[in-house]
């Protein structure tokens, strides 16, 4: 059997996976994408995304800001708890931003990356591989998937097998019910964090509480303004999209299964006797839909050489923050820069490895911390505890370093 060769093979054509490959679309590496889903199967993922201003900044680098339709702009975000004193507003005015966010679906978001990388697809590329490994009379099997150039996206591909030699990833994907392998000197696992979690299980809190997501309108709604308040059943976040909100309302797991069952008058009421009066009455209420919501922080090192863990891969955090993808995209920009600035012989090797992971740390942890920290600190009525909260949200509202230093660690990350 034939054995493809590739510079870097990115297991998974999500957000995270297809913004690296848009990345590494001017450089002389061969690349291939491996996206489960089968090639123009629209993305029926329910959730909405808010996006900080930095992830805009990178995706306009990306070339995909300005294709993505439909994106709703936060200009303030409101932030309270139930039951106690203690609000903070942020305007982006006083922070000397255009937009404190942006909130689109997953899908548009999905469409726009994939449509950006189908477009840099040529069949009429020929030219040699930079790095790839020597075909050693393998040969190379035609094309699997759209593109036979340097950069291929293979869909309907689902990744089966990882494993790595003295100097490369084997990768075993199945697709049309065949078998298939390929080699690469760098395997970036961005599947969202399925493949590996039983070899090498990553570390896991379970914070015993689901997210409920669907779209509402209102009777007063607060334009280009995102509300995020703290319950002790968790947080609840009201995105502002369209001439309405994206709902996210944690609560325990059994609950939130309960509130998929109630009728949509029930709904209403009961969103309202949780959220109060500050965007009036709640007058619709679209599909439901639940997600389990835990921390899940792979092992900082690389798992088997040759391979790297990105995006949800490598974390997947609580909602609460608005942390993940953001998060995932500052992962795929800056492995990007490390790989782009390999030599050689250096592509896929320890040293190179680490360098990103130690690039990464400080970000990475400071994100983990701070949103586990947030659902930790608010999911609770004690007493103590509240009175405390209070205090922080005043302190964030009032202090404006403080306001300026966490909207920037929002907006930018660590690194930023
Ligand atoms: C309710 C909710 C709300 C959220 N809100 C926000 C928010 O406001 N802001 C934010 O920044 N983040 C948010 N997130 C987090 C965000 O959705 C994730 O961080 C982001 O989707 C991660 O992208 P990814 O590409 O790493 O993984 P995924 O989105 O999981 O994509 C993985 C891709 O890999 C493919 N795949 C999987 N297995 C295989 C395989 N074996 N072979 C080949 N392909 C495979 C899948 O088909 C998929 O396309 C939210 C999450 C939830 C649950």
């Amino acid at each position: 059997m034939n054995t493809q060769q590739y510079d870097i093979a990115i297991i998974g054509g999500g957000p995270v996976g297809a913004a690296l490959a848009l990345a590494l679309r001017a450089s002389e590496l061969k690349v291939c994408v491996l996206e489960a889903r089968p090639a123009n199967a629209a993305s029926s993922d329910a959730r909405a995304l808010a996006l900080s201003y930095g992830s805009r900044l990178l995706l306009a680098r990306l070339g995909v800001w300005d294709t993505l339709h439909g994106v709703s702009d936060i200009r303030t975000i409101h932030i309270s708890q139930k039951q106690s004193f203690g609000r903070a507003v942020l305007h982006a005015a006083e922070l000397n931003v255009p937009k404190l966010g942006y909130v689109l679906p997953y899908p548009a978001l999905q469409d726009a990356l994939t449509g950006a990388l189908q477009s840099t697809l040529s069949p009429s590329r020929l030219r040699p591989p930079r790095y790839a490994l020597p075909a050693s009379g393998r040969g190379e099997r035609d094309s699997a998937g759209e593109g036979s150039g340097k950069l291929q996206y293979i869909t309907g591909a689902s990744v089966t097998q990882l494993t790595s030699e003295a100097d490369h990833a084997v990768i075993g994907y199945q697709q049309d019910g065949s078998e298939h392998t390929l080699h690469a000197r760098l395997a970036v696992v961005a599947d969202g964090g399925k493949l590996l979690a039983q070899r090498y299980p990553p570390e896991m809190h379970d914070y015993g509480q689901s997210a409920l997501i669907t779209h509402i309108t209102c009777s007063a709604p607060q334009a280009n303004t995102a509300f995020e308040r703290f319950t002790p059943q968790g947080p609840l976040a009201l995105l502002p999209f369209k001439e309405g909100y994206e709902l996210v309302w944690t609560a325990p797991h059994q609950a939130a299964q309960d509130m998929l069952a109630w009728d949509d008058a029930k709904f209403l009421r009961e969103l309202h006797q949780h959220f109060g009066d500050r965007v009036g009455e709640f007058l619709t209420v679209a599909k439901r839909t639940c997600f389990p919501l835990g921390l899940k922080r792979a092992p900082q090192q690389s798992p088997m050489p040759h391979t790297v863990l990105l995006g949800n891969a490598a974390q997947t955090m609580h909602p609460v923050a608005g942390q993940g993808f953001n998060m995932g995209l500052r992962d795929a920009w800056e492995l990007a820069q490390k790989i782009l600035d390999a030599k050689p012989e250096e592509l896929g090797s320890e040293a190179m490895l680490a360098a990103y992971r130690s690039q990464r740390r400080t970000d990475r942890e400071t994100g983990i911390r701070f949103t586990d920290g947030l659902v930790r600190l608010f999911s609770n009525d004690l007493p103590l505890v509240g009175a405390g909260r209070a205090a922080a949200l005043t302190a964030l509202d009032c202090l404006p370093f403080v306001k300026k230093f966490v909207a920037k660690r929002m907006m930018f990350g660590a690194n930023g």
